[in-house]
């Protein structure tokens, strides 16, 4: 099996990721970080969006795992002290995987340009830094409203505990083939009206934001963010591609959840 690892690049993940790849390569693991079969992350869930982006042309081939060297991470859930238990695991290969679905978004340029597709695993959101977001949101090819605010969040079920929850958003499980759209302070009177709700779309229910405005405005993907203006339409959906996670223990999505929102502390699993 071939693997590779991400570090965050701090003195302590830099540590651990040596001591893995040495490790791995005695037990004649194969260290590729071209076409590997498994990316193992060490840091944060910021590392592993970041590997998640840099093999995102792979994803039916390549699984992922994280390792965390600052707080218990939503993703990144192995502890350096469980390293030993998880180098000896990945050693046994074959593993299990299991699959998340994930978001895909399409930019039309106006004047008819290149459009962009990308895939997150967390959420993408459209946002200003001046004044309010216009957009005509469409859902399955009908006008479903007029936004006007801060901003509008799409996410993923596995990024439904990310920015999406801060904003209100449900938390969903990922077996449910689903994106969620969750608003940044709309702006609700007479005159301006949304529905002031998040909204989860299931499989082939396609979104579409129209910006109305000339505005510049930002769209973030996970931790990207580039500045647009002249859009004609950002297009979400659930992607066709999953997201692979390899799982050497049982570790259930609520339990997760559990873990990382009420339990207030790291524990041995
Ligand atoms: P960051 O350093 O600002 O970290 C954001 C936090 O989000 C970290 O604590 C990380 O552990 C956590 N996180 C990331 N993905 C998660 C998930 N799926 N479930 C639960 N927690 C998760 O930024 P970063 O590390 O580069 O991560 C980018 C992510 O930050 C974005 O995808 C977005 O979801 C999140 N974010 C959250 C807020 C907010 O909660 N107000 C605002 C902006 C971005």
């Amino acid at each position: 099996m071939r693997f590779a690892i991400l570090s965050k690049g701090d003195i302590t993940s830099n540590d651990i990721r040596t001591k893995m790849k040495n490790y791995l390569c005695e037990f004649d693991l194969e260290y590729d970080e071209i076409e590997p079969d498994l990316v193992i992350s060490v840091g944060g869930d910021g590392t592993l969006l970041h590997a998640f982006h840099s093999y995102v042309h792979r994803l039916n081939k390549t699984a992922f795992i994280g390792v965390h060297t600052g707080h218990l991470g939503f993703y990144a859930d192995w502890m350096p002290k469980e390293l030993e238990k998880l180098i000896i695991e990945i050693a046994k290969t074959p593993f299990q995987v299991v699959e998340y679905p994930l978001l895909e978004i399409v930019i039309q340029p106006k004047n008819g340009g290149e459009e962009e597709r990308h895939i997150a695993l967390n959420e993408t959101s459209v946002k200003t830094p001046e004044g309010s977001v216009v957009l005509d949101l469409e859902i399955k090819g009908e006008h479903f409203e007029t936004f006007r605010g801060d901003g509008l969040c799409i996410s993923t079920p596995s990024g439904s505990t990310a920015y999406n929850k801060a904003l209100g958003g449900a938390i969903i499980h990922p077996s449910l083939e689903s994106i969620q759209i969750t608003e940044m302070a709309s702006i609700n009177n007479r005159v301006f009206r949304t529905v002031g709700s998040p909204l989860i779309l299931p499989k082939h229910h396609t979104c579409v934001l129209k910006p109305l405005n000339d505005r510049s405005f930002f769209i973030t993907v996970d931790h990207f963010t580039k500045t647009y203006k002249d859009v004609k339409t950002i297009q979400c959906r659930v992607a066709r591609e999953k997201v692979r996670f390899a799982r050497f223990r049982p570790f259930p999505f609520w339990k997760r959840v559990h873990e990382s929102f009420i339990a207030g502390e790291q524990r041995e699993r």
